[in-house]
């Protein structure tokens, strides 16, 4: 068998076939595994394994191959079968060689998406999401068996891509078109609608009203790491200004799951973020560990929220399971739309006398918070604390009557959301610089820069 055979051997076969296939042998370590000498393939064979139709040992018309689409670069691996499926949708004539004219050997040293278990589960779920439509009882069965029997894969998996209960993800938040005078009227609303808010948080309104908003206590944000690949000029994570490799402990994750379904907490949604989550060293174990939560509530949304830019993150997103929701916030390094997170209003004339335990619209739109410091309010204060160094994280899920006001008094003055304390819309300019740091920040970075590494050092300890 040789190079020449093989293209010799499928160019005889070629006339008036849109596909050829040859007989196809698999080599590990040396060692013949398998031969296979296809002579007919049925469609439906492919929903259930591979019947011998890999990108090696076939040969299709590039006319066909266009039609199809090509290979789907969404999948992680059953590559060669979602392709056969789509091409012998269009009914091609094949030709079969009869003849086995290629050696396959099946590297195991090289390190690919899926050499671990975790990256073969995620691609077969994903190819099972992509065909399941199309597949009868007895094909799915066989399917479900054989990931069981060579992947060793839980079956409780295929049950979480049934996604039709879910709790509802955020709405879509909106954004202002029309002219520069809808444009404009909008933003004097906004601009009253905050003076409203920050009379709002005055020390004497708080004490006649109460405090303005809740914390959530049915949804959970997860900063997984301040890792990003990104350096967006107003970052709330500081991932510009003091950027970071810091990552979530594994066993926060193990713990937050075993506590949550001991407490019976059921949260309506778990967003993972960062810095870019996908960059976690351990994203594919924390989102299989989620993954044990929501078996126990399948009506608990997961989400990841990605910046999607470059191709370390493209290819990280691939590793993400189809029963996570993925959001792409399509942040750039430059967008101008960030607020002024580094604007405290510690340092503004216009915020005295305020009531920082009032926080903003994010406790009850966002959520409580887990970060590798610990739980929090909300993400943006745990973020906060890692430059302060306060370390005023909880270090459980914070019991039903833990207002967290502590972490509020200490943070909300240094948060420029506190300036707005409700969402504005991305395209809305309010003329604020995200670039600008008011003193207070400035001290804080400084200080930052000289502990950061005695810091990182005892948090990683
Ligand atoms: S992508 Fe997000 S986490 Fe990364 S630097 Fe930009 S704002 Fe910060
Ligand atoms: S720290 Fe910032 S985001 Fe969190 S509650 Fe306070 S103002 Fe809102």
């Amino acid at each position: 068998m040789n190079g020449d055979d093989h293209l010799e051997t499928c160019k005889k076969n070629i006339d008036c076939a849109d596909v050829v296939i040859s007989g196809i042998s698999i080599i590990k370590k040396g060692d013949v595994v398998s031969v296979n000498k296809p002579k007919e393939l049925d469609q439906k064979d492919f929903y259930e394994g591979n019947p011998g139709w890999q990108g090696s040992n076939t040969f299709v018309k590039s006319k066909l191959l266009e039609e199809v689409g090509g290979y789907d670069e969404n999948l992680l691996c059953c590559h060669d079968r979602d392709i056969a499926i789509r091409i012998l949708n269009k009914k091609p004539n094949i030709s079969f060689t009869n003849k086995v004219t290629v050696n396959f050997h099946l590297g195991t040293n090289r390190e690919s998406l899926t050499t671990s278990e975790y990256g073969k589960w995620t691609g077969l779920l994903q190819f099972f999401s992509k065909h399941r439509e199309d597949m009868n009882k007895v094909m799915i069965k066989k399917f479900k068996s054989r990931s069981k029997n060579l992947f060793n894969m839980n079956l409780k998996l295929f049950d979480l891509l049934n996604i039709k209960n879910e709790y509802p993800g955020f709405k879509n938040k909106p954004t202002i078109d029309g002219n520069i005078i809808k444009k404009g009227l909008y933003k004097s609303y906004l601009n009253f609608r905050i003076k409203i808010g920050q009379w709002r948080a005055k020390n004497h309104f708080t004490k006649i009203f109460g405090r303005k908003y809740e914390i959530s206590r049915d949804k959970m944000e997860i900063d997984l790491t301040y890792k990003c690949n990104l350096r967006c000029k107003g970052c709330n994570r500081s991932c510009e200004q003091a950027p970071d490799d810091i990552e979530l402990p594994i066993d926060y994750i193990e713990k937050f799951v075993n506590r949550s379904i001991k407490r019976e907490i059921e949260w309506k949604k778990i967003r993972l973020l960062g810095g870019e989550p996908t960059m976690h060293s351990k994203i594919q174990e924390i989102l299989y560990l989620l993954a044990d939560y929501k078996e126990f509530y399948p009506r608990s949304r997961l989400e990841i929220v990605t910046n999607g830019q470059g191709r370390r993150v493209i290819r990280n997103l691939l590793k993400v399971p189809p029963f996570f929701h993925i959001e792409e916030n399509k942040k750039q390094s430059d967008d101008v739309y960030f607020y002024p997170f580094n604007l405290a209003p510690i340092d503004l004339t216009q915020l005295k006398n305020i009531d920082f335990r009032n926080g903003c619209s994010n406790l009850e739109e966002c959520g409580i918070s887990l970060t590798p410091l610990g739980y929090y309010p909300c993400a943006i204060s745990g973020g906060i604390d890692r430059i302060a160094g306060w370390n005023i994280g909880r270090k459980k899920i914070p019991k039903e009557d833990d207002e967290m006001t502590d972490i509020l008094e200490k943070a909300c003055p240094y948060c420029g959301r506190f300036i707005q304390r409700i969402f504005v819309p991305r395209n809305i300019d309010l003329g604020y610089n995200p670039a600008k740091k008011s003193k207070s920040w400035r001290r804080l970075y400084k200080r930052w820069r000289k502990e950061h590494q005695n810091i990182s050092k005892k948090l990683k300890s």
